[in-house]
C-alpha cells in the first residue's frame, strides 16, 4: 500500500467526494482487508479494481451520531486518483 498524501485529496466537483476528507482521514487507522471487496465498484477515473483500492471502515464524527445522522460502513478510496469511490452501508 503506497502512502496516501493527505493534501492531494480531491475536493473539486469533478472528483466528488462522499464524506468530508477531514472526517475520512480520521478513520485511516481502521483499514480493512481489500480482498473482501472484490467485484465492487472500480475507480471511475483509472478503473483500478475494487480489491486494489484502499478500504477503511468509515465512521462519521460523534456530533453526527448525536444528531441521529451517524453513518458507519466500508469506504473505498483510490490511492492513485485520491478520490472516494464507494461507500457501503
Ligand atoms: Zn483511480
Amino acid at each position: 500500500m503506497k502512502e496516501i498524501v493527505v493534501y492531494k485529496f480531491q475536493h473539486d466537483l469533478l472528483h466528488k467526494y462522499i464524506y468530508p476528507w477531514e472526517d475520512v482521514i480520521e478513520c485511516f487507522d481502521n483499514k480493512l482487508d481489500s480482498h473482501e471487496f472484490e467485484n465492487r465498484k472500480s475507480c471511475p477515473i483509472c478503473n483500478l479494481e475494487s480489491e486494489k483500492l484502499f478500504w477503511i471502515r468509515f465512521r462519521s464524527l460523534p456530533v453526527t451520531w448525536r444528531m441521529f445522522g451517524g453513518r458507519e460502513g466500508p469506504l473505498s478510496i483510490c490511492p492513485d486518483c485520491k478520490i472516494q469511490v464507494e461507500f457501503l452501508l
